[in-house]
């Protein structure tokens, strides 16, 4: 009987650790699922900022083309004057008038442009698209680094899944079904006996059935929790 507790005990020590390795691979896959969410994530910040960029670079753009354009105004104008088509004085004031608006114009149209240039600038488009990268393929990285995790675990996991299979053709068929149906309800279906009580509920055992727990000629369960009682 005594050798059933230690295959017994070897068994549970495998679940237990097998468990452990179950867990652990869920938790990597929970990592890897978080890691990849963090990149979509940061993928369509990029995307945002990418398009805010696009919008600033066009709005530079439109600028230009309006700064160019009254400038051509100015110099038509100009022109004007110089090709003695403005002649009387009414035409002279109105063309001045025309001038000191184009002039304010175009003054207003260098300052929106410089601001424009700045803010386009100011967002550092090359060093952040680098940085940008960086940081996916450094989250890339720490995806295959947990993918090789799993891989290693996966198949410790089947090697104690196969110590497993040997473990329980040591055990009677009956006995191997009771642990595995215990098993079920607590992670330690096999408990030493601690004084006189069970090590798993704590509770005292009848001296009686204590007293066959010390004998080791049977298999003999806790009557509260009904725990496989052994004692060494
Ligand atoms: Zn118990």
């Amino acid at each position: 009987m005594f050798n059933i507790f230690e295959y017994l005990m070897h068994l549970q020590n495998l679940d237990s650790i097998i468990l452990n390795q179950k867990r652990k691979i869920v938790q990597k896959n929970e990592e890897i699922g978080k890691i990849q969410h963090h990149i979509e994530n940061k993928k369509l910040e990029w995307e945002n900022y990418r398009k805010l960029y696009d919008k600033e670079r066009i709005e530079l753009s439109r600028l230009e083309l309006e700064l160019k354009d009254i400038e051509e105004k100015l110099k038509k104008s100009q022109n004007r004057l110089y090709s003695g088509d403005v002649q009387s004085g009414k035409e002279l004031s109105q063309w001045k008038l025309t001038m000191e608006s184009y002039e304010k114009n175009k003054s207003n149209l260098e300052d929106d442009v410089i601001n424009q240039i700045d803010k386009v600038e100011s967002m550092n488009i090359k060093e952040k698209e680098k940085e940008h990268q960086l940081s996916i393929q450094r989250l890339e990285k720490e995806i295959e680094s947990l993918k090789n995790d799993i891989d290693k675990m996966k198949s410790e996991l089947a090697h104690n899944l196969q110590l497993r299979t040997s473990a329980t053709q040591n055990i009677p068929a009956e006995i191997l079904s009771l642990y595995e149906e215990l098993r079920k309800k607590f992670p330690d279906p096999v408990v030493e006996m601690d004084g006189d009580n069970c090590r798993g509920c704590h509770l005292g055992l009848p001296s009686s059935i204590a007293k066959r727990v010390r004998k080791r000629e049977e298999i003999i369960q806790c009557p509260n929790c009904h725990r496989l009682i052994f004692y060494k």
